[in-house]
């Protein structure tokens, strides 16, 4: 599974403590109910992800279910990019089934929308496998695959994650693509959508390498291997300190930015 943990993507804490499930019957799989861009598969758009997934923690917590939840409604979230976003993780009660009916499965949100994206790509639906998978390894559940409207009065997860399900949620044929292309626009390459920052295990990535490549070019010590430790962590601190941004080692989308547009002032 091509995890992104809750560091990376910068997860707000729950505001209170999780209630345990230990072994479920299976997994339920959603969809986000409302529109959802049509373009957000696209090579560089995997921003657009994690501000899905943002937006949808910031209301499940504000009360926007009508019941303010201490996080996120679902134990993980599927990108159409094959990214797995852990929202509350295995082994804690969901919220997003319905009431009375978050004991027997964990919930998965798709990426998917009700306008706009509608149609989970293929490697969406090796990422719903996957965290399908994971959580049967990982987090004991059973072998049932439903959708939300199993039981619950739903059009969730819509027609073809429904059916999708229904079959057994199959790993489509075409393998997997590489994760995260990086792609240039004015010599600027794209954020590539998610936080970089020392986590356990490090973040690897051709972000990394990406962003390792151009430190080099300017003239720092960093090695080009795109694993960020600690040694890219110290670079990045001394360079955010030399650019005259707060030195916090970790890139966010302005530290991104300002790795290439930032220029020396001139002597
Ligand atoms: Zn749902
Ligand atoms: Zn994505």
């Amino acid at each position: 599974m091509k995890k992104i943990s809750r560091a990376s993507w910068n997860a707000i804490a729950p505001s209170g403590p999780y209630s345990r499930i230990s072994s479920p019957r299976g997994v339920k799989i959603h969809y986000t109910g409302g529109p959802v861009p049509a373009d957000i598969a696209g090579p560089t758009k995997h921003r657009l992800c994690v501000q899905h997934v943002h937006h949808i923690q910031q209301m499940h917590m504000s009360g926007g279910r009508g019941e303010t939840y201490i996080d996120i409604g679902y134990n993980l979230i599927c990108c159409p990019h094959g990214y797995t976003f852990i929202g509350r993780g295995v082994h804690h009660l969901p919220a997003a089934n319905g009431p009375g009916l978050n004991s027997g499965h964990y919930a998965v949100l798709g990426l998917v929308g009700s306008s706009g994206f509608t149609k989970p790509n293929s490697a969406l639906l090796h990422a719903l496998r996957d965290a399908i998978e994971y959580l049967r390894e990982e987090g004991g559940a059973g072998n049932e695959i439903k959708g939300h409207r199993d039981g619950y009065s739903t059009s969730c997860p819509g027609d073809d994650l429904y059916a999708w399900a229904k079959r057994g949620a199959p790993r489509p044929d075409e393998p997997l693509e590489k994760p995260i292309k990086i792609t240039y626009e004015d010599g600027i390459p794209l954020w590539p959508g998610r936080v970089i920052r020392l986590a356990d295990p490090y973040m690897q990535g051709n972000d990394v390498k990406t962003w390792q490549y151009k430190l080099r070019k300017r003239g720092w010590t960093i090695d080009v291997d795109g694993i960020y430790g600690p040694k890219s962590k110290a670079v990045c601190a001394s360079y955010q300190d030399k650019v005259g941004a707060k030195p916090t080692g970790v890139i966010d989308e302005e530290t991104w930015d300002l790795t290439w547009s930032w220029k020396p002032p001139a002597a």
